[in-house]
């Protein structure tokens, strides 16, 4: 070991990320590669966040907005909450990072659900804290026993909804009756990364607890809808006084030049985000029953991707669905030793998943 590391850095588990294409195409000598494992969106960005990059390309010598103004203003007059109750993050996983910087001391204790994100726990670690998972019930936050677990040193709460890597959500009366029993000066982080993808009445946004005056965060994304995942930009939504708070752990520019104004773009072309959102349904129905004829049933989901049990080690179909140029998440990585989290394609990437699928559950 390192001599002189901190030894809340040296027992961090390091992230492993969906394999990237080129990483395949290389390995595999593969030219056509499918990736359907990190929740990315393949219709991409609006076309006017493409033209605002182009138009802003020769600025990228200046240092970007520090404060992001103008895209805070653009999302805080369509949120109806001020530009000073928004903060930017480079990508909302840096937002989870500031959050730990800014409330968790040593021995601090942070409740989520497993298996959830894994940055939670990497953040909470990172700042020497103590993470509290609560095991999922029926694949969805068992918010009661995770309101059990708060105890005098809980600084924060994480409640993704819809939550990855099962895609299923939280109902609004379930989040009321948690809220209840969660005291008023506990941050609790809704992270919405599928938010817009949601249709489910059922489903309320935390923006409803930060409206009733509680202690809330609410963390979204240009990542997944907005197709802009290689820029990274995320955003927070809270009090003013906790966003004051972050503002001060955030380094100075983290939202650069070309994801501000692409972002600002994005946000504004409503069109464009429906039209991904239409064809995101879509595949997920076409999955869903490419799915149900080979006798599987994915848990089901209120996001772009979905979880499904194939009844075989995952490791393994992650390896045969790669050999044909399909990249997917193994599920043994979040603890579903059968199962598989796929990504929602465009109608080719989704058919060829299912036709590769097919063929390797039928060996
Ligand atoms: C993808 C994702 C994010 C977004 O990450 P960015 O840093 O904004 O790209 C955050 N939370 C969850 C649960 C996600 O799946």
């Amino acid at each position: 070991m390192l001599s002189k590391v901190r030894p809340s850095v040296e027992n961090l588990a390091v992230y492993v990320p969906g394999k990237p294409i080129e990483e395949v195409q290389r390995e595999l000598g593969l030219t056509q590669v499918i990736k359907l494992a990190s929740n990315e969106n393949p219709w991409g960005p609006s076309p006017r966040a493409l033209q605002a990059i182009s138009k802003a390309l020769s600025e990228i010598y200046l240092y970007p907005d520090a404060n992001a103004q103008d895209l805070k203003e653009s999302l805080g007059s369509e949120l109806a909450v001020d530009a000073n109750q928004i903060i930017i993050g480079n990508g909302s996983e840096e937002i989870v990072q500031m959050i730990a910087k800014t409330f968790v001391d040593p021995g601090d204790e942070v409740v989520m659900a497993a298996p959830s994100f894994p940055r939670y726990q990497t953040v909470t670690e990172m700042m020497a804290g103590i993470s509290r998972e609560v095991m999922l019930v029926d694949y969805r936050h068992d918010l009661l026993t995770m309101a059990q677990q708060i105890t005098s040193r809980t600084k924060v709460i994480f409640v993704c909804n819809p939550n990855n890597p099962t895609g299923t959500i939280v109902t609004e009366t379930e989040l009321d009756e948690f809220m209840r029993q969660v005291p008023a000066d506990i941050l609790v982080v809704f992270d919405e990364a599928y938010y817009e993808y949601v249709a489910d009445p059922s489903f309320v946004s935390g923006l409803k607890y930060l409206k009733d005056g509680r202690r809330v965060l609410i963390l979204r994304t240009f990542s997944k809808a907005y197709g802009l995942a290689g820029l990274r930009l995320g955003y927070g939504i809270g009090d003013a006084a906790v966003i004051d708070m972050l503002n001060r752990v955030r380094e100075p520019f983290n939202g650069n030049l070309l994801a501000q104004v692409a972002a600002q773009a994005a946000w504004l072309d409503k069109e464009h985000l429906q039209q991904v959102l239409q064809n995101t349904a879509a595949g997920l129905q076409q999955l869903t029953q490419g799915l149900a004829r080979l006798g599987l049933q994915a848990i089901p989901s209120h996001t772009n991707f979905f979880l499904v049990d194939v009844g075989q080690p995952s490791p393994e179909v992650f390896q045969a669905l790669l050999r044909q140029g399909i990249i997917i998440r193994p599920g043994h990585l979040f603890g579903y030793a059968n199962a598989i989290r796929v990504t929602v394609g465009t109608t080719e990437q989704n058919q060829a998943f299912l036709q590769a699928l097919t063929g390797i559950l039928r060996r």
